[in-house]
């Protein structure tokens, strides 16, 4: 018993060791609410993160609903994801779908 109580001990002073050096910053952005977890930014919801999401960002938030307040660095640059962008790659993803089912009924049913 006293050596588990030991041995957990040690344990915990380790995993203090190794926690010591981990810094975790968070920002949000007061208006849009997107966050930055050490510098980097995150979707919220998704955490999705990628190179360009902060032009995502702007395209699709920060450039018509950002205001001063918004921490965006890339808020106000074009060439991001855009709301009509994403309806024309689901029109066009329907499409496809459409079209792949039409090929495949042609073969059904020649
Ligand atoms: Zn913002």
């Amino acid at each position: 018993m006293l050596k588990t109580t030991l041995n957990l001990s040690r344990r915990l002073k380790m995993a203090d060791k190794q926690l010591s050096d981990l810094v975790l910053q968070r920002k949000e952005c007061a208006k849009c609410g997107a966050i930055w977890i050490n510098g980097k930014h995150m979707f919220s919801g998704t955490a999705a993160s990628y190179d360009r999401s902060e032009l995502d960002l702007a395209g699709l938030v920060c450039n018509k609903l950002g205001d001063e307040r918004c921490i965006n660095p890339r808020k106000g640059q074009d060439g991001g994801q855009t709301w009509e962008y994403r309806a024309g790659f689901i029109d066009g993803a329907t499409k496809a779908k459409r079209d792949a089912l039409d090929d495949l009924n042609n073969i059904v049913n020649p």
